[in-house]
């Protein structure tokens, strides 16, 4: 599921082109319990890298061919998410704060004990599981925001982001447009057709919704059959072509089984209610354009009503 899931035993490669030095290295880090491979230059380092893509790499900063420090260049540009910890000697401080600032994680100098190394590679260990905690954390953030059928956010990120956009708006003096989508005779779509083909046609809609808009637009399902955007700079000159664009979009788009429907056609009514000219904080605007949707259903369906001003 996550990209950086680590392995049950870290997997570790030692890069030094000094036999001596390395069978060091790698004694201590193998007595330290884990998996070691070992290679004599960068270009190789790379090569097996590419294999294996290893939790750690441990590398000379002298290397024949490419150095320590090309090393973790070019393993970043690469966006691996390989750690490096860098052995230096004493005349080459500088380039091992450079590797440090390329990305190395730690840097050891000659001449060095085994419990540094130990101590090291403990610590780069723990580093990477901290950080692999706080990617767990954050993806199951992200997908508490997002609805399991249609992919596109749920009401509660759209909550969230309605707040957000009030206050962006007010510090920028700025407007925006929400609008509220429910499908028409949904229930009868699901009668006629089944609701494994209702699921199948909510999630239609949501990704046309979402191709329909720009990146920064927010589209959510708000709940059942009825979805939400919200289209950030936009003001009341441009609802009815922003509303009247996803009305068209969806009754243009084919659907499974629409003709079963006595209009011969899934379509959709649209309420939409514009900060700051209809209300003035989030809840107030969705309820705006929940009264506008409803007077859209009662006359008729297959309609946008904009708010009325309030006053
Ligand atoms: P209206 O034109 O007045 O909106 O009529 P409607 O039939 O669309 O509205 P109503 O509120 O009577 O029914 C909503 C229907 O949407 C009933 C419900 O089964 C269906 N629905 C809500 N959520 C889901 C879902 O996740 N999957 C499927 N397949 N159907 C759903
Ligand atoms: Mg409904
Ligand atoms: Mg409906």
């Amino acid at each position: 599921m996550f990209r950086h899931e680590p392995k049950e035993r870290p997997e570790i490669l030692v890069v030094d082109d000094d036999p001596m030095v390395r069978d060091i290295v790698v004694e201590s880090i193998r007595i330290a319990g884990y998996e070691v491979d070992v290679c004599g230059d960068g270009v190789e380092a790379l090569k097996k890298n590419e294999e294996k893509n290893y939790d750690f790499i441990v590398t000379d900063m002298r290397l024949p061919g490419m150095d320590g420090l090309s090393l973790i260049k070019r393993l970043k540009a690469s966006s691996s998410n390989t750690d490096v910890i860098v052995i230096t000697g004493y005349g080459s401080i500088e380039n091992a704060v450079a590797c440090m600032r390329a990305g190395a994680l730690e840097y050891l100098i000659k001449p060095f004990t085994v419990d540094q190394i130990q101590v090291a590679v403990r610590k780069a260990i723990e580093h990477r599981e901290l950080r692999r905690k706080a990617m767990e954390r954050e993806f199951y953030r992200e997908l508490s925001y997002v609805d399991a059928l249609t992919g596109i956010h749920n009401r509660r990120y759209l909550n969230e982001a309605l707040s957000a956009e009030v206050q962006k708006a007010l510090r920028l003096e700025s407007s925006f447009i929400l609008l509220m989508i429910d499908i028409d005779d949904f229930k009868l779509y699901n009668d006629r057709n089944g609701h494994q083909k209702g699921d199948q046609a909510l999630a239609q809609i949501g990704k046309l919704l979402k191709s329909a808009c720009r990146g920064y637009d927010i589209v959510a399902r708000y709940g059942g059959e009825e979805f939400a955007i919200v289209f950030p700079g936009a003001g009341p000159e441009n609802a009815p072509e922003l509303a009247e664009r996803i009305l068209r979009g969806i009754a243009d788009e084919k659907f499974n089984g629409e003709d079963l429907l006595p209009s011969g056609s899934l379509t959709v009514s649209i309420g939409v209610a514009c900060f700051p000219e209809h209300a003035c904080t989030g809840d107030e605007l969705i309820r705006c354009a929940d009264k506008a949707l409803y007077e859209a259903k009662r006359t008729g369906k297959n309609k946008i009503k904009i708010a009325a001003s309030h006053t």
